[in-house]
């Protein structure tokens, strides 16, 4: 732009300044109409994509959070399926059972404010606060302990317990004074013996416990295990009593766990080494879980449970407070049928895992997410109904929430493609019209100047000849016609132009009429050939006519048609160069007449053949500017020829001449 302004600055030279500022205008031009326009639609656009995203962005963590609600609903529905199980089971057992959905970790009831743990409860409700009610007996189980333990005494310690032995009922009883018969014949080392008391012991259930919550058989498995003995046999009623494991103490479970570390399983052995391992994750597995209640307990009034002690049924106002390392979800309810306030444990993991795997919500909600603990992550809540815990997505989960945005770099280009395309073609356009314009307009002043040089060389030559025949100074007769003949020769030519230019300006405003008559073309081509001939003579032309005979009359306006035969005749001599042959030929082909000018003139470069018929132009080389002319003559021509329902062609080469044909219908010309 700078560039191009130095020019326009620099080079004073009126015809450079004027197509300079033209160009000037149009840049303007361009710049206004186009560029400022699509560059407001550009900006436009990228403001509402943008805008677009944002609010894409929105709606999707929107959706997002819906989502996480929407899990938590369905959470609580699996949760109160899961309640209302696990209440059956405690009023019936008062302890988790069978019957109990494998995926509550605990359910325990509150006393005193205080957490009752699984295995207390047993205890309390159970069958032993000692080991003797009735007086004596207990009287005398003292005198052996004392015997036993203070004056180290162990056969009278053994005798009394024999004694009681006789006297006892239950099992409970029995088996607990084996136990100590057992103790006394170890201290005395009597190993032998006592081991046949431990066998029988160990045959017991692990529902027979003392006031600790430890079964007796448990008891005698130690001693077995640290003797070396019955590997075997406390391995399968370790085994068989997996079951119970539930409602052991955590010093029970702790116990075992001792035991199972003593034993020592034969390798090749498969079966007792998978029971001894089976029996080792279940203790594992007990340990901690056992440990998480304990802590539970302790940090029970902490977590804030008491708020919301709603009913099973009363499914919106269940609260769900997540604890512990192996996270469960805890609730607090009430129901008709138990008098105290309940404690549900679920493992969160598996409850997450149940949802997951389950077809009716796969079909309707995602898969993909984890839960995590509140503190730790950004996650989303799922929920008033839930506490201390929130769900993340997975990527795959993260990419379907912005999926539907995915498509906005492709939409992003595509409307700045069609912009920059409107852009594009709106400035062709526009370019092309301005350059049609500019060519117009220049071709309108050259056409006025070529109007005035085409009106003042007849009209000098008329005045010429006109003054030197009044002065009457010829004497000569021959010469007198001849400057007579030129007057008139000129005043046709102007007469000629003149009729050019009004006819123009009728088909300009669209008034120029045909008057349509069944005429010979004969007599048409002869006329004009008779018009001719004085100015071709007097330029040394010879006009050579060929016309075949009996053609038929044609519908045509026989003035217009001559006046298309003049101007090309007249441009035949215009443009003929050195040569002095024109040719005028009227013949028929098929159902069509032609009729052809002929010439050995300059000829018109194909370039320029496409342009001659549009008004105004001429052909821009520096000969044609020598010659007087008003890019009229062939606009005219054309316009006839094409009013006549007929064709008007050129074929020509520079340098070699020039041949334009008019062809006109024989049949159906109006
Ligand atoms: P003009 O008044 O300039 O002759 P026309 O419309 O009759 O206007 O012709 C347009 C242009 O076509 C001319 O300026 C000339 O350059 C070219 N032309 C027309 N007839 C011939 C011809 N027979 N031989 C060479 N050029 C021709």
């Amino acid at each position: 732009m700078n560039a191009w302004l130095h020019l326009y600055l620099t080079k004073y030279d009126g015809k450079l300044i004027m197509k300079n500022s033209r160009h000037f205008k149009q840049i303007i031009l361009f710049l206004l109409t186009i560029l400022l326009p699509s560059l407001g639609l550009i900006f436009l656009t990228v403001r509402m994509v943008r805008q677009e995203k944002e609010l894409a962005e929105r709606r999707g963590s929107e959706a997002r959070h819906l989502v996480a609600r929407q899990i938590g609903d369905e959470l609580l529905i699996r949760l109160e399926n899961i309640r209302q199980l696990a209440v059956g089971a405690f009023r019936d057992g008062n302890v988790l059972n069978e019957e109990t959905p494998s995926i509550v970790v605990f359910l325990s009831s509150i006393e005193a404010g205080q957490l009752v743990l699984p295995w207390d409860r047993d205890q309390n409700s159970g069958n032993s606060t000692g080991l003797f009610k009735n007086p004596d007996l207990l009287l005398r189980l003292r005198q052996g302990e004392r015997a036993e333990f203070v004056k180290k005494n162990y056969s009278q310690a053994r005798q009394i317990y024999l004694e009681l032995l006789v006297r006892s009922k239950t099992a409970l009883q029995k088996n607990t004074i084996h136990l100590f018969i057992a103790r006394t014949l170890v201290k005395s080392s009597q190993k032998e013996r006592a081991l046949s008391y431990y066998m029988e012991v160990l045959k017991l259930p692990f529902g027979v416990m003392d006031e600790y919550g430890i079964p007796l058989s448990l008891y005698s498995a130690s001693q077995l295990l640290e003797f070396g003995k019955a590997e075997q046999d406390v391995l399968n009623r370790f085994y068989n009593e997996l079951p119970m494991m539930e409602r052991l103490s955590l010093s029970a479970v702790l116990l075992m766990q001792e035991g199972l570390n003593m034993l020592s399983v034969n390798p090749a052995d498969t079966t007792s080494q998978a029971r001894a391992d089976s029996c080792r994750n279940v203790v594992r597995e007990q340990v901690r879980k056992k440990e998480q209640i304990i802590a539970l307990k302790n940090d029970f009034p902490d977590l804030g449970l008491n708020r919301n002690q709603n009913s099973p049924s009363d499914v919106k106002n269940q609260l769900w407070v997540l604890y512990g390392k192996d996270p469960w979800l805890i609730n607090l309810f009430k129901t008709p049928s138990i008098r105290n306030t309940l404690v549900i444990a679920v493992s969160a993991d598996k409850l997450f895992n149940s949802l997951q795997s389950d077809e009716t919500y796969r079909r309707s909600l995602p898969v993909d997410f984890r839960f995590v603990e509140e503190s730790k992550h950004d996650g989303l809540f799922l929920g008033p109904n839930f506490e201390r815990v929130k769900i993340v997505y997975g990527k795959k989960q993260e990419q379907l929430f912005l999926n539907v945005w995915k498509m906005h770099p492709a939409f992003y280009i595509l409307a700045l493609l069609l912009i920059l395309g409107i852009t594009l073609f709106g400035a062709y356009l526009l370019l092309r019209d301005v350059r049609r314009e500019v060519q117009i307009a220049e071709m309108r002043s050259q056409f006025v100047s070529s109007v005035s040089h085409e009106l003042k060389t007849p009209l000098t030559s008329i005045r010429m000849f006109a003054e030197t025949l009044r002065m009457k100074r010829l004497k000569d007769s021959k010469m007198k016609k001849e400057f007579l003949d030129t007057i008139v020769n000129e005043s046709q030519r102007l007469t000629r132009l003149l009729n050019n230019m009004l006819d123009f300006s009728r088909i300009e405003k669209g008034k120029r009429m045909y008057r349509f008559k069944p005429a010979s073309l004969h007599t048409i081509v002869q006329s004009a050939r008779k018009i001719m001939a004085y100015p071709l003579t007097q330029q040394g032309f010879s006009l050579h006519v060929q016309t075949e005979k009996n053609l038929p009359d044609v519908q045509v306006d026989p003035d217009a048609i001559e006046q298309a035969i003049l101007n090309l005749l007249h441009n035949a001599m215009k443009y003929a160069g050195e040569s002095r042959d024109i040719q005028l030929i009227l013949k028929r082909e098929g159902n069509h007449i032609l009729i052809q000018i002929i010439d050995q003139g300059i000829g018109i470069s194909p370039k320029d053949q496409k342009q001659i018929f549009e008004k105004y132009y001429r052909v821009p080389s520096p000969e044609n500017e020598r010659i007087a002319g008003t890019g009229l003559g062939l606009a005219l021509v054309s316009h006839i020829v094409e009013a006549h329902g007929g064709i008007l062609t050129v074929e020509s080469k520079p340098g070699e001449g020039s041949i334009f044909t008019i062809v006109l219908n024989l049949e159906g010309s109006t």
